[in-house]
């Protein structure tokens, strides 16, 4: 532990001593023993547990929608890595830097940040606990995103370091075009797609695209194996078969879900009872909602996704408690990073409005998703909603007649858009 000195105190310090101890563990990174009610409350507050799509996204437009409102967003992460896009990582088309973000735009706002994790969620004296230490809320954003399942594949939870899913944009990313490109011409790279529902329906198969691209281009002699446990593509399903036979070198596989790994003997073996070896996998685990809203009993009887208000996206279970992101389920919308930007700020103007005391206007999210094809080249699907009868319904879906270069054009503007409206 670091101790701050009184000039750290007085230069980071807010409206309490709390705050200022706040502060500096967030800024500063040396968390100070966070005991006891570490941040004592002046005013209304929301807390944010997680700074991915859908909480940076809340944070902010809280302090936007009502600057008098303080605004504390836990999240462990220094920076933010963008899971959109990280796919051209492995085919070398971008590299992880031009995905990683930094927070200063939050703060910037106004938002308080503490770099650590929520542990626990009291709803009913309203405070989360971090560490030893508690913060009060009046209302609560809960963002954690996906955990794995990993109990779920044998094998899986003792090799984790080594059988990677890069699912979660960072480290593991990196890693695993560096497995692809040490990859031996003529190796076989199995990637394995979990049973629904999953964060990002395309992106297992935009994953593949651009795995085999790199093979194609780099390797030929290599093979990619798709061993998906769906009965069938799961998401613009058309448009990859169509793309997927300019890849001679890829071999999808439906409903052969994988249940078991072994990295001694380089090989899964599917629920069929099949075994198949690899030079390198890439096992996506079938997944639930993040730990922390499965410990503070916000996911329903599946055990695995949180139901929620379609108007609030306040909890189904806790009131006060609100549930974005890849965590919910109920909604007719894909896990994606455009329906949590948009359910980040429908539900921040949702919770400006009930602080103040104001019936929440009804809004329905929108979602484009883009699915690079190869390293210039996208197809997209459009969804549209309305809310009706106080829920969320789809009214319409739209697919790209096909792949081009003007769609991946657009995919770009779309990117940079949303990274400068969740973090600028
Ligand atoms: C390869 C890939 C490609 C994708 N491509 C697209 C795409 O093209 N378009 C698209 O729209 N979506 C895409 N997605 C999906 C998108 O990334 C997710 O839907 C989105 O990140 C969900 O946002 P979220 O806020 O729910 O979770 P996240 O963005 O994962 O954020 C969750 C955050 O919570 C933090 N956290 C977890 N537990 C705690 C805790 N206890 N305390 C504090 N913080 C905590 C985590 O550190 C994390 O930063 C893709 C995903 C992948 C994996």
């Amino acid at each position: 532990m670091t101790r701050l000195t009184r000039r750290e105190f007085l230069r980071t310090s807010g409206r309490s001593a709390g705050l200022g101890l706040l502060a500096a563990a967030g800024v500063a990174g040396c968390a100070p023993a966070l005991k006891g009610d570490f941040a004592p409350k002046t005013g209304r507050r929301v807390v944010v547990i997680g700074g991915g799509w859908g909480g940076a996204t809340a944070a902010k437009y809280v302090r936007l929608g009502d600057p008098s409102i303080e605004v504390v967003l836990l999240e462990p992460n220094r920076r933010f890595v963008s899971c959109p896009f990280s796919n051209l990582v492995l085919s070398g088309v971008r590299s992880i830097d031009s995905l990683t973000f930094g927070y200063g735009g939050l703060r910037g706002h106004g938002v308080r940040i503490l770099h650590a994790s929520a542990s626990a969620v009291e709803p009913d004296a309203r405070r989360v606990r971090v560490g030893e230490g508690y913060l009060q809320y009046d209302r609560l954003i809960v963002s954690p995103g996906v955990e794995f399942q990993w109990e779920q594949v044998d094998g899986l939870a003792a090799a984790r370091d080594r059988v990677l899913h890069a699912w979660k944009a960072g480290p593991q990313t990196v890693d695993l075009a560096r497995q692809l490109e040490a990859m031996p011409d003529g190796g076989v790279f199995v990637l394995t797609v979990p049973p629904v529902a999953y964060r990002c329906p395309p992106g297992p198969y935009e994953r593949a695209c651009q795995v085999a691209f790199y093979l194609k281009t780099k390797k030929p002699r290599s093979k990619l194996l798709v061993l998906d446990a769906n009965a069938n593509v799961v998401s613009k399903a058309g448009l990859f078969r169509a793309a997927w036979k300019d890849y001679p070198n890829l071999e999808y596989r439906a409903s052969n879900k994988v249940v078991k790994v072994d990295p001694s003997t380089r090989e899964v073996t599917t629920e069929l009872g099949d075994r198949v070896k690899y030079d390198v996998v890439n096992l996506i685990p079938p997944q639930r909602a993040g730990t922390i809203a499965v410990q503070a009993d916000l996911v329903g009887t599946d055990k695995r996704w949180c139901e929620v208000n379609h108007l609030t996206y306040e909890s189904a279970k806790q009131a006060n408690v609100h549930v974005i992101g890849d965590s919910t389920i109920g909604l007719p919308v894909p896990k994606s990073g455009n329906i949590a930007n948009a359910m980040g700020k429908i539900c921040a103007v949702a919770v400006v409005h009930l602080l103040n005391g104001k019936e929440p206007p009804p809004m329905a999210p929108g979602n484009t998703c883009y699915s690079w094809v190869n390293d210039r080249e996208a197809i997209a699907v459009v969804n549209a909603y309305k809310v009706e009868g106080g829920k969320v319904v789809q009214i319409e879906q739209k697919l790209t007649p096909g792949q081009s270069a003007e769609w991946a054009q657009n995919a770009v503007g779309w990117a940079t858009g949303i990274w400068q409206d969740i973090l600028g």
